[in-house]
């Protein structure tokens, strides 16, 4: 996959992910990260890319010509090629978008090309938005300085779902968020540390009793803590309910029988 970020900054965004796994995914070749530097396109010969915006404000905006041609060169040397048939899609990272999530970082690890455009100082000016954007996605509801962290943050999430990059492929399949829940608490060694002991079904080799704890732990954080989440996974998964409510019921008359037999044989002693 080929990440190509539109950028004042290229060289914040090649040291901030030059590093660990996404550096490594890089020096192998699973992905290509270009940084497109948007003031090399610009026609001014001060090599000016921000005007005033009309009708008076504060601040000033990033103009259409600089951007419009940076995009336009990566787009041509993409079908040059031959890598798609179709304009690659554009990620403008803005506080006006989307919110960023697990699901959209899925989505967008499936193309071959994803150009990003960061914006800075008041933003972009509106009709080069109009005209190469396909997605407008935020990282939160706060304002940064500029489109390089959320850019970064971005691409992170996406690279880690591109197969190959992940050393364990199934980590990125269990973890926060991959079915609306949060991951369950995980414990490395020793045993025990500040007199906190690992639980203990995590020690007894159980694989099945250690899925089923898992899964309980995941449900329970994300009840407490992202309730918003819970719901949308018990509306999906009713049956796991239903499966519980029948092994309880189990469990009771199991223990009942017991019970009642046991005072059977008290009787007749
Ligand atoms: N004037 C703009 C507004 O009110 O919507 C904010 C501009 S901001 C100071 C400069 C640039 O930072 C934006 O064009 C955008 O690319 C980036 N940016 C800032 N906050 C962001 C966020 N929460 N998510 C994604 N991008 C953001």
């Amino acid at each position: 996959m080929n990440f190509h970020v539109l950028t004042l900054f290229p060289e914040m965004i090649l040291q901030g992910l030059n590093t660990s796994i996404i550096g490594r995914a890089m020096a192998k070749g699973i992905i290509t990260l270009e940084a497109v530097n948007i003031r090399d396109y610009t026609i001014d010969k001060h090599k000016k890319v921000d005007d005033y915006p009309y009708g008076g404000g504060a601040g000033m905006l990033m103009q259409a010509q600089p951007v419009f041609d940076a995009w336009k060169a990566v787009v041509d040397q993409i079908s040059l090629r031959g890598r798609s048939k179709q304009k690659p899609r554009v990620i403008y990272v803005t506080p006006q978008g989307e919110r960023f999530h697990q699901s959209m970082a899925k989505d967008f690890a499936k193309e071959d090309d994803l150009i990003f455009l960061c914006g800075h100082y008041e933003g972009i000016d509106e009709r080069v938005l109009e005209e190469i954007v396909t997605d407008y996605v935020s990282i939160g509801d706060y304002v940064l300085t500029g489109g390089e962290l959320p850019a970064m943050v971005m691409v992170d999430a996406i690279a880690r779902m591109v197969p190959g990059v992940l050393s364990n492929k199934a980590s990125g399949e269990t973890e926060s968020f991959s079915n609306y829940l949060l991951e369950y608490p995980q414990y490395s060694r020793p045993e025990v540390w500040h007199e906190k002991k690992v639980p203990q079904v995590l020690l007894s080799g159980d694989h099945k009793k250690i899925e089923e704890w898992r899964l309980e732990q995941s449900l329970s954080r994300t009840k407490e803590k992202r309730n918003d989440l819970y719901e949308k996974w018990v509306e999906e998964n009713q049956e796991y309910f239903i499966k519980k409510a029948k092994r309880e019921e189990r469990q009771r008359k199991k223990e009942l029988k017991k019970r009642s037999t046991a005072k059977s044989e008290q009787l007749v002693k």
